[in-house]
């Protein structure tokens, strides 16, 4: 049996592994910035053309990095892929790498406050010009996407509003008028990634989310075509220094091989806590994409068995009620990551998107009574009963 048919769950362990003349069974981590050459002739090649296990500087790429991306490449059904030290260094490195001045963005509102200002602010400063639609309308991505459009971005499930977008349409559409769809896939989670399969050009990664999923180290990845990885977006990256450092990749390639069984725990106790939840007299609205309260539910649920990690609760109320039930939990933390092993809540309004102004808050779905809560590794009944306990309070 080759390597290319083993399924998800046996590529999240061996895949990519590169051993040392040491034969070591866990992968090795290189801590080192530079390579040294036998001669000056070889120095002279390497910086001709780098062989497969040949390498010149951390920055441009390192065996322990390497291994990270070609498992990671190799699970999400592309090519190739280029890591990056946050997941917004792959976010804003795939969008620099592909655009240039004069050109036409189409990407859905609900965003990532980070990547709507890489958007809004960074790339409309360099003369991009940028049309943002609301996801889940089809019609107004066929009105927004032109024949000029050089790059089409969204988030497959929008953080924290948890929009569903149809992403193969999205993708038809933007390949009909030539444009690259750049895809960050941070929610869905490389464990239900759709993004291949739809078609999109790159599938980006805050691989400080699920893959790390304790909370320890920051990164992010590319995934593409060798074309692209290894053409505009290597070389944008190398040069202005978005490279993952090898302890991180470290860390995460072996984070690799626990994600399925992670994820897949965390997304079943999101549908039995959004089940728990739904009746509560103080809930407004619980959403999880592929539970059935959830608005795009159908969609969601034909794109994917599960939709990450991550539940929103409406309560009812405002600012004052949302504190009290966040600061009356006892198991889940007060922060602003997600998919960590801990219980996490946030409350998005005050914090992640507090710079916005109130009616772009409105236009992206952050109400004031909005939590996001992200479910850990905990016992899910422990997790209800706090949840329920802290609602009973209000
Ligand atoms: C967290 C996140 C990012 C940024 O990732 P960092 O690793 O914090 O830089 C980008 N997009 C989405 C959707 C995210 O959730």
């Amino acid at each position: 049996m080759s390597r290319d048919n083993w399924n998800k769950r046996t590529k999240l362990i061996h895949q990519g592994i590169r051993r040392s003349q040491y034969g070591e069974v866990s992968e090795a981590l290189f801590l080192t910035q530079g390579f040294v050459y036998g001669s000056s002739d070889e120095a002279e090649q390497r910086f001709i053309e780098s062989g497969h296990d040949e390498f010149i500087y951390a920055r441009y790429g390192n065996p322990t990095t390497r291994m990270f991306e070609d498992r990671m490449a190799d699970i999400e059904g592309y090519e190739d892929a280029f890591a990056c030290a946050s997941g917004m260094a792959a976010v804003n490195g795939a969008l620099m790498s592909l655009l240039k001045a004069g050109d036409h963005l189409v990407s859905s509102r609900a965003l990532f406050g980070s990547c709507l200002y890489v958007i809004e602010d960074i790339l409309q400063r360099f003369g991009v010009e940028i049309t943002l639609v609301d996801g889940r309308d089809l019609s107004a991505w066929k009105e927004a996407i032109r024949p000029d459009t050089a790059v089409v971005f969204l988030e497959s499930i929008s953080n924290p509003s948890l929009e569903v977008i149809d992403l193969k349409a999205v993708c038809d559409l933007a390949h009909a008028n030539d444009a690259y769809v750049v895809c960050d896939n941070a929610m869905a989670t490389p464990i239900f990634s759709y993004a291949k399969e739809c078609g999109v050009d790159l599938s980006v990664y805050s691989t400080t989310k699920h893959v790390d999923g304790q909370g320890r180290c920051l990164g992010g990845i590319i995934c593409g075509s060798k074309e692209l990885i290894r053409g505009p977006i290597e070389t944008y990256i190398k040069h202005t220094g978005g490279a993952m450092s090898p302890f991180h990749a470290w860390v995460q390639l072996k984070s690799l091989e626990t994600l399925d069984l992670r994820v897949r725990q965390q997304a079943n106790s999101c549908m039995k806590i959004a089940d728990a939840l739904i009746e509560h007299p103080n809930v407004e609205a619980v959403k999880y994409p592929t539970h059935h309260a959830h608005p795009q539910c159908e969609l969601a649920r034909k794109q994917s068995e599960f939709a990450g990690t991550v539940l929103t609760v409406q309560i009812k109320g405002g600012k004052a009620e949302c504190f009290k039930f966040i600061d009356a939990l006892e198991i889940f933390t007060i922060s602003n990551n997600f998919a960590d092993a801990k219980s996490i809540v946030t409350h998005p309004a005050t914090t992640t998107h507090a710079r916005l102004a109130d009616d772009q808050k409105a236009e992206l779905g952050i109400a004031p009574n909005l939590v996001r809560v992200s479910i850990g590794l905990e016992d899910e009944r422990d997790l209800i009963a706090d949840l329920i306990s802290s609602l009973d309070q209000l």
